[in-house]
């Protein structure tokens, strides 16, 4: 199978995350209203729907060939069923959470902005603050984040003032590219400042260098918002779960979010440096996880800390970020004790 690691991956992903568009996928295709559906992979390779109707199990062939296409490939045809299936059902399957990501994307704008200041959170974590005019700019006040665009080398390009994600988009399959780009999270927020927190990994990232030298003056794009966190119905206990890429996201939300009694914090970080306090009042206890020796996104003890956890009996809900394939660990973990889709989102926000 090609991509094999990728594609295991992105059927996980969709199976956990976009249970709802899976849903919506099966009814088109079989012309029934099923109860459950499941993306899984044939012994021949063969991607399949697997469907529950009044508690009897079926199979849909989706006709798509896994040894060989690629992941890219995959991603697209599942897009292309999920628009499909839209067309027929109407009004008939309530909006997806992609569909609703996908239409949020549409009114995202683009800021420009250059850096006013910086400072050092913690070994590996640098607050980048960009001035800008974000009067237009709304937040859910969790974890909104926003794609950041910088110039490639900042001694050639000039970005324009009105460099937009659609530039942006026009030179990605362009053999010599001028800017690069990846998400970040809002960690504060005014309507002419916004705070973020860029994780200084030691590998060559495009972004990652980019925080490393940035200083006063440095432009960016910033275009967005969009955000994830978006249980449906109120619970008393949040779980969250990160490592260091997901502490701005985790610590808005906790901060901020009124829906909660209770709060259980597990972050993985590099070392105690990073213990960074949180604010404002709410009931939130912290649990924090050296990573010591290990890789980002390698070691077992985040998951460790996590098996030895008692949840909560009911009325909990956990939403978890960081490494991909860490996160996917995390997941099965959960689904293995039980925990309902619905009652969590976990997510990849890199890639190892
Ligand atoms: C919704 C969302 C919100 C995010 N918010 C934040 C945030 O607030 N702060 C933040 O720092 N990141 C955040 N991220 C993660 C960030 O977008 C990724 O880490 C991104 O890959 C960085 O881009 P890059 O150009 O530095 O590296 P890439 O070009 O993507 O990757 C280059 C190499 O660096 C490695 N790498 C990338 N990120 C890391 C990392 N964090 N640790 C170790 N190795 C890494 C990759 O495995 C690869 O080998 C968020 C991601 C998402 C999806």
């Amino acid at each position: 199978m090609k991509d094999s690691k990728e594609i295991t991956l992105f059927i996980d992903t969709y199976n956990s995350n976009h249970s709802d568009a899976v849903l919506m996928v099966a009814d088109y295709l079989s012309n029934n209203q099923n109860s459950s559906a499941e993306i899984i992979v044939s012994e021949k390779n063969q991607l399949n729907l697997k469907i529950m109707n009044n508690n009897v199990e079926g199979y849909l062939d989706l006709d798509f060939d896994l040894n060989s296409n690629t992941n890219d490939e995959l991603k697209n045809f599942f897009i292309g069923l999920i628009y499909q299936a839209r067309e027929r059902l109407g009004s008939d399957f309530p909006k997806t959470n992609i569909e609703k990501d996908i239409e949020n994307s549409l009114h995202s704008i683009s800021f420009y902005s250059e850096v006013s200041e910086t400072k050092i959170i913690s070994k590996n974590i640098k607050e980048i603050v960009f001035k800008g005019d974000f009067t237009k700019l709304e937040t859910q006040n969790g974890d909104d984040f926003l794609f950041v665009i910088v110039p490639l080398d900042k001694n050639k390009t000039n970005l324009d003032r009105d460099y937009s994600m659609e530039n942006y988009r026009k030179q990605i399959s362009d053999e010599i590219k001028i800017t690069a780009g990846a998400y970040y999270t809002i960690r504060n927020f005014r309507e002419d400042e916004i705070k973020m927190w860029f994780v200084l990994h030691s590998h060559s990232g495009n972004l990652g260098n980019w925080a490393e030298k940035a200083k006063t003056g440095d432009q960016a794009i910033l275009w967005g918002p969009r955000s994830m966190f978006s249980p449906s119905k109120k619970f008393s206990h949040l779980i969250l779960i990160a490592d260091e890429t997901g502490i701005p996201a985790m610590k808005v939300i906790s901060e901020n979010n009124k829906n909660f009694s209770k709060c259980t914090t597990f972050y993985e970080v590099i070392d105690e440096s990073c213990q960074i306090p949180t604010k404002g009042e709410n009931n939130i206890l912290e649990n924090w996880i050296y990573r010591e020796g290990d890789e980002p996104g390698e070691g077992e003890k985040l998951l460790d800390s996590l098996k030895v956890y008692e949840l909560p009996k009911n009325d909990f809900y956990i939403f978890g970020a960081g490494e991909a394939r860490q996160m996917m660990k995390i997941r099965k973990f959960f689904k293995n004790e039980g925990v309902a889709k619905e009652q969590m989102h976990i997510t990849g926000y890199w890639k190892k």
